[in-house]
């Protein structure tokens, strides 16, 4: 089943890259295999032209998972450095609602 462009989860329940078909994580954790990269939220692109310290006293990041195998852009987040990651992915079935 393709979850989105990049993902696709497969009968066993692996999520895999749509790209290489590298093993990314489970249904319950999409992207534990997946390369992360921290780095300053400045360095996202030219749509980020202030640097986040002017207006914000924690420090922002910009977080990023890749593919290990042909390192497709997964996801992408700016979000506090001391914070968790906010997006939580979860790809297990629903249950069917009785009735
Ligand atoms: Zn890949």
């Amino acid at each position: 089943m393709n979850v989105d462009q990049n993902l696709a989860v497969t009968d066993a329940g692996t999520v895999v890259c749509r790209s290489c078909e590298q093993t990314l994580g489970t249904r319950q954790e999409p992207l534990s295999e997946a390369i992360s990269r921290e780095q300053p939220s400045t360095e996202a692109g030219p749509g980020i032209r202030a640097d986040p310290s002017q207006f914000s006293d924690p420090e922002i990041v910009l977080r990023q998972k890749f593919c290990p195998g042909c390192l497709t852009l997964l996801s992408t987040e700016i979000v506090p450095k001391e914070e968790p990651s906010y997006r939580r992915w979860n790809l297990a079935e629903v249950p069917a609602a009785d009735g």
